[in-house]
């Protein structure tokens, strides 16, 4: 088994690689100097995620994250991380929003998004982004409601960046078409 490994990896790697035919994805974000150089609207989402984010129960990572999620109608809906002694048991604060949102508002769309970062250890200064999770998890709400969720995610300070849509976050995402 371990010469047959080795054979391939030394000997068959070139032609195995000649007949590779490559993809590639294309992702593209924004980038705002500052929280400061958001429009309105969105300057006041990210005010609320950042308050959110001040009430984020998180003893153990001390990494606290706030989101809020603007809907159709104005209304906002805010979340923040959720941790348990039984580490994988808590949630992070973009899935606390978005199942929270979904729930309660199961027909209204989400038309943004924003998440901000805080660590008691360092200053957070570049953009903090969703996780893989909550990433898939965004990826449900707006292929539900059919139109895409702007994302904007940024650490305590520093730079904003802004997908347009959760695509631009994950590309070849999982949705019910894979389950076919
Ligand atoms: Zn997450």
């Amino acid at each position: 088994m371990l010469k047959a490994t080795r054979d391939f990896f030394s000997s068959n790697k070139f032609v195995y690689l000649q007949n590779l035919k490559k993809i590639e994805l294309h992702t593209q974000l924004s980038v705002f100097k500052s929280k400061d150089h958001l429009p309105l609207l969105t300057l006041d989402l990210m005010d609320a995620a950042e308050k959110a984010r001040e009430n984020a129960y998180a003893p153990y990572s001390k990494f606290r994250v706030g989101a809020a999620i603007l809907l159709e109608n104005g209304e906002v809906i805010t979340g923040n991380n959720q941790e348990n002694a039984a580490y994988p048991s808590g949630l992070c604060a973009e899935r606390v929003a978005i199942f929270f949102a979904g729930s309660q508002f199961p027909n209204l769309k989400i038309m943004q998004l924003a998440v901000t970062a805080r660590s008691e250890k360092q200053t957070l200064n570049v953009p903090i982004p969703p996780c893989g999770s909550c990433r898939q998890s965004i990826a449900e709400y707006e292929i539900k409601q059919n139109h895409p969720i702007e994302i904007f995610f940024m650490g305590e300070t520093g730079q904003v960046y802004k997908s347009d849509s959760i695509k631009d976050l994950l590309p070849l995402l999982f949705d019910s078409n894979s389950l076919k």
